[in-house]
């Protein structure tokens, strides 16, 4: 007897057509119209930058404190209209998240571990009073999104669709206390590689006089403000000659935590390589690209330890020649070697300042699950069909 799975039936999906929802809300969708022609989209996403191309289609949701989350909507992207009062941009309750939407060589499309990112949005929001927006409205939205500007995920190497979700404090009331309205806004952009040079080595200055975080507050969860509080020690970074600044703990400041927005990890050479990274100790940020490549690492038979490590030991173990590279990771950049140290008047460059062979493979490893080129043991990759594909 062969078995067949029956197709649904029509009025089946007329009314999913007619009543579409995400994660069990209801939602309305109004496409664009007119949507680019391929030519002028093309050519908008020929030099991307970061940030500054976006498809056609955001998404948003309101949350009340009495009604809960509502209003869902799928239109054109566009400017939002706030009032001057808008909670958020006084006292900063507000978060984010940011992940990766890749094309393989098949030309088939899927994100990267957005349940991951929908659950760290869950956490930040807890941490700054914000509603938790539930994981399968997060998922099905970004689902939906994707489906609807699926030609905006770009085929050039290296270039990506990044999914900016956001929830802000929306009142118009400068009361100081959690608001009582909230804007949930998706949107996605085209992304060229984060770092334009690729693979080059980067720089880092250690910050002695700045923190980022400090135990108790919010160095954990991904909030506008800890970006704010980060800016004046990269701009110290930058007076230094240098690319990016590390962030030490804030009570010895001997720790090493992390940089700005990226997480740092350092490998031991030998026959075995031997990873080291920070602890997650509450302030620091859960990368996500660091939990793959720990996975990733785990696989391959390196030995992996989280633990605290001191910038004293950083110098003294490359100076021995005991660390062999070290390298930063976060999903804008996917992977960075780190090059050269400077602190203060002191600087070390680790192994010959060019990337090495287990920064190499742990990218190249990375990259080839993320776009589909070597198999995804961990089901990491959540594969999106368009739109025209949904519609019967
Ligand atoms: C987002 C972020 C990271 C990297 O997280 P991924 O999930 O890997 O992108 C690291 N540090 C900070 C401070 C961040 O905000």
């Amino acid at each position: 007897m062969s078995v067949t799975t029956p197709a649904p039936h029509g009025s089946e999906r007329e009314a999913s057509t007619r009543h579409p929802m995400v994660g069990g809300l209801p939602i309305t969708i109004e496409p664009v119209s007119e949507p680019l022609s391929d030519a002028v989209r093309r050519e908008r996403m020929r030099e991307p930058g970061f940030g500054r191309v976006f498809s056609e289609h955001m998404l948003t949701i309101r949350w009340t404190r009495d009604g809960g989350w509502q209003d869902a909507s799928l239109h054109r992207y566009g400017p939002l209209v706030l009032d001057p009062a808008t909670s958020a941009l006084h006292y900063g309750q507000s978060v984010f998240e940011g992940f990766k939407v890749y094309r393989g060589a098949d030309g088939s499309v899927a994100a990267f571990r957005p349940e991951a990112n929908a659950e760290r949005f869950r956490a930040s929001s807890r941490r700054l009073c914000l509603p938790e927006l539930p994981v399968d409205v997060f998922v099905d939205a970004v689902d939906l999104l994707v489906a609807h500007d699926h030609e905006w995920v770009p085929t050039a190497p290296g270039h990506t669709l990044y999914i900016r979700p956001l929830l802000f404090a929306s009142e118009p009331e400068l009361v100081v206390r959690p608001s009582e309205e909230c804007l949930f806004v998706l949107t996605a952009f085209v992304a060229a590689d984060y770092f334009p040079r690729g693979l080059t080595p980067v720089s880092v200055w250690v910050a002695d006089h700045f923190v980022r975080a400090a135990p108790g507050g919010t160095g954990a969860a991904k909030c506008a403000a800890n970006y704010a509080a980060g800016l004046a020690a990269q701009a110290e970074a930058a007076e230094h000659g240098c690319d990016q600044v590390v962030f030490l703990d804030a009570v010895e400041r001997r720790w090493i935590e992390e940089l700005g927005g990226m997480n740092l990890l350092f490998v031991y050479g030998g026959d075995v390589p031997r990873i080291v990274t920070p602890e997650l100790t509450g302030t620091l940020l859960p990368g996500i690209t660091r939990d793959s490549l720990l996975t990733i690492a785990r696989d391959l038979g390196y030995a992996v330890e989280e633990r605290r490590i001191s910038v004293d030991e950083w110098e003294a173990d490359v100076r021995s020649g005991a660390m062999t590279e070290a390298f930063a990771c976060g999903t804008a950049a996917v992977l960075t070697p780190v090059g050269r140290v400077r602190r203060g008047d002191a600087q070390w460059t680790i192994g010959d300042g060019g990337t090495g062979p287990v920064t190499a493979s742990l990218r190249e490893r990375l990259l080839a699950v993320q776009t589909g080129a070597a198999p995804d043991p961990h089901g990491w990759l959540r594969r999106i069909e368009p739109s025209e594909a949904l519609r019967p």
